[in-house]
């Protein structure tokens, strides 16, 4: 089974999967002393067909959808039921990209550098809108990963608060690969203490609501250390085939 190709078999996998997904993360929220709604499941169709994305969208109640790829995003979407749908760009975005994106998205997530920040702006100001963005933190320091790291996040929070046509929503991270769920969720508790600080601070343009972090594999504990935008996409569409 790979997610590129069509099955009519796979329906019914990813309505399962979906019915199954949404129930743990209501236990997790009310485990966490939190309201039903608190916490936002996000469907992430990289590398998955139309059909699918359509199917999780009409029949299993998806309104929020994540793609990585701006150009990924812009050959699928006349082809997607889009109606009430929110889509969130999550990978990373080059700033020749931004042009691009800006408008034709509800968010970018994954804003990690004050450059891509200032470009987003910009673009945002000719189109007469404000952008909506998450930071996205390396919260493990990775070379191999994108993201702010601590201290370049720190030195340009200022700046970014000044940037006219980008509200700020919240953070995103991808943590690293942990050997054992305390190194894991040591990561999400220091993700929620920035973003407690950083909401507390009041930075002008800033508006946070947001903190996503969780995928597949790492869900409940995420929304058990204060995530509220969960990101999955294998465990609702199957493997990823990339081509
Ligand atoms: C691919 C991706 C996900 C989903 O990953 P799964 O492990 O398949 O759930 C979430 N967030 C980002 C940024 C991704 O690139």
């Amino acid at each position: 089974m790979t997610t590129n190709s069509f099955d009519e078999a796979h329906f019914s996998v990813i309505s399962e999967n979906i019915k199954r997904i949404k129930n743990e993360i209501a236990e997790a929220t009310i485990k966490s002393s939190r309201s039903i709604d608190d916490v936002r499941l996000m469907a992430v169709t990289k590398t998955v067909c139309v059909e699918y994305i359509n199917h999780a969208i009409e029949n299993c109640g998806i309104d929020l959808i994540g793609e990585n790829k701006v150009q990924e995003f812009l050959s699928k979407k006349d082809f997607l039921n889009l109606t009430n749908v929110e889509k969130h760009l999550i990978g990373h975005l080059q700033t020749n990209k931004v042009k691009k994106i800006v408008g034709e998205v509800d968010m970018i997530q994954s804003v990690d550098s004050f450059r891509v920040a200032q470009s987003i702006s910009n673009e945002a100001y000719k189109a007469d809108i404000t952008a909506n963005v998450l930071l996205e933190i390396n919260i493990g320091d990775e070379d191999s990963k994108t993201g702010f790291d601590k201290v370049e996040f720190q030195e340009s929070l200022n700046q970014i608060s000044l940037l006219p046509n980008i509200k700020v929503k919240g953070l995103m991270t991808i943590p690293p690969i942990c050997d054992n769920s305390l190194e894991l969720e040591n990561y999400f508790d220091r993700m929620c203490c920035y973003y407690n600080e950083i909401k507390e601070a009041n930075y002008p343009n800033f508006d946070f609501e947001i903190l996503s972090m969780g995928m597949s594999g790492d869900y409940k504990e995420a929304i058990l250390h204060g995530s509220n935008l969960v990101r999955v996409g294998s465990a609702i569409f199957g493997a990823r085939i990339y081509n």
